[in-house]
């Protein structure tokens, strides 16, 4: 029986031989649910086993997501009219170097997060995540998820400075590094050893958050996997338009601000926000490096002025 509605008599009730007679049963039965309750309650009743639902539900939804927020940038970069928002205009990767990319992120779906993701509901079972209905309040999701990007990103930055020194460099991170104009598919293509520690702060932090707490819903886990999917595919797109969301939020990252750590190899190491780069002073670029030196600069001559006094 599923954990849906952790009611056994309701769960026989309504169960049918098809998702969609199961999904109008929970719409009978259950109409006070809004809509997005009813067909994740339908998925996990129909399934009648968790643990495939969930693994299935997560393989489905990273594919989906990844490819489908991929394919838009694909189109985009065939189009000269997008041209002058592209941050590296005379770099624009050819299909050959697509094609070989998707294959070796397909590949590595396959091989590399297809065994953590089919373990995953266990875990998330002995931790107390639940997959029960109705889903938490807005205003509960919200700030986990907001929670969840700051300390991904806290992660990301420590973590990925850390792949950029000799060895990790070497052999694990210099796969990613193989474009220096990088594009929306790019994003996933590295190293399983990269994967599976960036992915931590993806999978990780949710994970600390609930044994701190004891309560998260793998909806708001959901969601938080397809938003941080749009954000490691868009900061990989290579372009930066007006209505970027970094126009609006001066602290996102966004793509102008990993374009930059492709392009120049050090600095901008963070994946959501620019706030570490900034206090820590690892901001990459021509512009970042020049302010850097006149701060140096500045500090000297003061050092020097106190000396002299
Ligand atoms: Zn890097
Ligand atoms: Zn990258």
């Amino acid at each position: 029986m599923s954990a849906v509605f952790n009611n056994a008599t309701l769960s026989n009730l309504v169960r049918a031989t098809t998702y969609a007679d199961t999904l109008k049963n929970i719409q009978n039965y259950k109409p006070e649910l809004n809509i997005a309750e009813q067909y994740w309650a339908a998925w996990y009743t129909y399934m009648n086993n968790d643990i495939l639902a969930t693994g299935l539900m997560f393989f489905i939804l990273h594919e989906v997501i990844y490819f489908g927020r991929s394919l838009p940038w694909f189109i985009i970069d065939q189009i000269p009219y997008f041209r002058r928002w592209k941050i590296q205009p005379t770099k624009i990767p050819s299909t050959k170097e697509q094609l070989y990319c998707l294959k070796s992120v397909l590949l590595s779906h396959f091989l590399v997060e297809a065994i953590p993701i089919w373990t995953f509901h266990p875990m998330c079972q002995k931790l107390g995540i639940t997959v029960e209905v109705p889903f938490p309040d807005l205003k509960t999701m919200t700030l986990e998820i907001c929670l969840f990007f700051v300390l991904e990103d806290m992660w990301h930055y420590w973590a990925h400075r850390l792949f950029h020194y000799g060895v990790f460099y070497k052999y694990i991170h210099k796969q990613h590094h193989r474009y220096a104009a990088p594009f929306g598919l790019s994003a996933e293509y590295a190293h399983p050893a990269e994967t599976m520690s960036l992915g931590f702060g993806t999978v990780g932090m949710p994970i600390l958050y609930v044994m701190y707490t004891g309560k998260l819903h793998l909806f708001t886990l959901c969601l938080w996997v397809v938003l941080r999917l749009f954000q490691a595919v868009d900061s990989h797109s290579g372009y930066d338009f007006p209505w970027s969301l970094n126009k609006f939020l001066p602290f996102w990252a966004g793509a102008e601000h990993h374009d930059l750590h492709h392009h120049y190899f050090i600095g901008n190491y963070a994946s959501s926000f620019r706030w570490w780069d900034f206090y820590l002073d690892t901001e990459a670029g021509p512009e970042a490096k020049a302010a850097r030196e006149e701060r140096m600069k500045l500090k000297a001559n003061k050092g020097a002025q106190k000396k002299n006094q």
